[in-house]
């Protein structure tokens, strides 16, 4: 019998990714993907050679998030990454049926990350986001297995019930001495017609957590309207002049610092 290749050395195949971070929530729907995803193109637009995983088995959003649709090609046994704003791309979404993998245990997440990370030809890249799914779960021990996760941040709204999470989150990083770049805060104020901010969901929630469990605040990205419809339409604030696109140009500093 054939044993099974374990997760490190799906590692090991890894070798041309300098350093990999995953990009983590508690919660679903915090903008946790649309982080990774426009963090991953002001990255590249800094010259790096970057990479997004997509590994959020249950909800992958990467290819409505670059307007990506289709299979991806093999090439030598390989899968070849989509490419978009200067960022290779994978999703799991490509390869399974969120919705059959849903009632997915332990091991098949473990297998599909694994196959993501080894069978995939990433090439030389100077940084792999991996956006995980929501909570902290097996994919998050899988990537820690993996021995190549240079870092995590988490994602949060400030809400409490969202807070509550981070500090879960921040408490498996650190268990694991995985270190934690940081938290960003997301959807952190609306901006009204007359500049003055409206705070949806209360004031520096995330921040003052972070502060709490002595994790570094990377910053936060408020919540606007047009943001959600460029990412319904493929297209990365990031990528543009929006006002944001500075907010994750400042993040993207902040990570690689
Ligand atoms: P998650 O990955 O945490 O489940 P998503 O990135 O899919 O969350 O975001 C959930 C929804 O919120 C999407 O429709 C996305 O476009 C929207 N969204 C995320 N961040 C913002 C923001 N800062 N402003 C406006 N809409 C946002």
């Amino acid at each position: 019998l054939k044993q099974k290749p374990r997760i490190e050395a799906a590692g090991e195949q890894l070798s041309g990714v300098k350093s990999m971070i995953a990009i983590a929530s508690g919660k679903g729907g915090v903008g946790k993907s649309t982080v990774a995803a426009n963090l991953a193109v002001s990255l590249s637009a800094r010259g790096l050679k970057t990479g997004l995983l997509d590994a959020d088995i249950y909800g992958p959003s990467l290819p409505t998030l670059f307007g990506i649709k289709g299979k991806p090609e093999m090439r030598d046994n390989k899968i070849v990454p989509f490419e978009a704003f200067g960022v290779k791309l994978m999703s799991i979404g490509f390869l399974i049926d969120p919705d059959e993998a849903v009632a997915w245990r332990g091991p098949m997440v473990m297998g599909a990350l694994r196959q993501l990370m080894s069978d995939v030809d990433w090439g030389d890249l100077d940084i792999l986001l991996v956006d995980t799914p929501p909570g902290t779960g097996d994919a998050h021990i899988s990537l820690i297995q993996s021995k190549k996760l240079s870092g995590a941040v988490i994602v949060s709204t400030p809400q409490e019930m969202a807070l509550a999470d981070v500090r879960r989150g921040v408490q498996l990083f650190r268990q694991t001495n995985t270190p934690l770049i940081g938290v960003i805060e997301n959807m952190a104020w609306m901006e009204g017609p007359d500049g003055s901010k409206q705070f949806l969901f209360g004031e520096g929630g995330a921040e003052r957590a972070a502060k709490d469990l002595g994790a570094p605040f990377l910053g936060a990205v408020p919540l606007y309207p047009d943001l959600r419809q460029a990412s319904d339409d493929g297209l990365p604030v990031a990528a543009t002049e929006h006002a944001a696109a500075r907010t994750f140009d400042q993040l993207a500093d902040q990570i690689v610092k």
